[in-house]
């Protein structure tokens, strides 16, 4: 499942959750995406703003800083449950995911480095993989 930020002709937003990207693109040149607010079927991924951390006081007070936190915090998370239940590859990535994939005997988890260009040659593919922020652990 993967959840999308959505945003209509009319400047809503809403979120939706797909089974993944391919139902999205599916469903969206289908015009079968309808914003919950005005009905419109005009309907975009919004793209989110990127987080941005600064050091100015006053915005250290901020809300947007402890929601930050609240991220870093949960990525960490993610961070400690791959390195425990995934095995890394590092830079051979992409070969090893592919041994993975077109070896129906092999069914490992794998996580490690891929470049923006073999990550592409993995999506054309159909290899689905996710890129994970990977924060620093224990820099509070
Ligand atoms: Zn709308």
């Amino acid at each position: 499942m993967i959840k999308y930020n959505l945003k209509c002709k009319n400047s809503h937003e809403f979120e939706s959750w797909f089974s993944n990207s391919k139902e999205f693109e599916k469903l969206s040149s289908k015009k079968m995406i309808e914003c919950m607010h005005c009905k419109s079927k005009e309907v975009k991924k919004s793209i989110m703003s990127p987080l941005v951390l600064n050091k100015d006081e006053k915005i250290k007070k901020d809300k947007s800083l402890k929601d930050f936190k609240k991220v870093q915090k949960e990525l960490i998370k993610i961070r400690k449950f791959v390195e425990k239940n995934f095995e890394n590859v590092g830079k051979d990535f992409a070969r090893e995911i592919r041994n993975v994939y077109y070896d129906n005997r092999k069914n490992k988890n794998i996580y490690g480095n891929a470049t923006p260009e073999e990550t592409e040659e993995l999506k054309e593919e159909g290899i689905e993989v996710t890129s994970i922020p990977w924060v620093k652990k224990g820099d509070n």
